[in-house]
């Protein structure tokens, strides 16, 4: 599982793959240049701190 924390929004998106095309699932922006943050599983912690839209935001669509 892979995160990333978007630059753009701070917003966080998760996926278990970590090729191109990764586009922020808040603000549409391409986060191809953001390095993963390895991650096992989301923590309940880090939900807590901010709203966590878990998916796997590979395609770039909006949720
Ligand atoms: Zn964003």
């Amino acid at each position: 599982m892979n995160r990333r924390t978007c630059p753009h929004c701070k917003g966080r998106s998760y996926s278990a793959y970590s090729g191109l095309n990764w586009d922020c699932p808040y603000c549409g922006k391409n986060m191809d240049n953001v390095d993963n943050e390895l991650c096992d599983i989301p923590s309940p912690e880090l939900e807590e701190e901010t709203p966590t839209i878990k998916l796997y935001a590979i395609n770039g669509g909006k949720y």
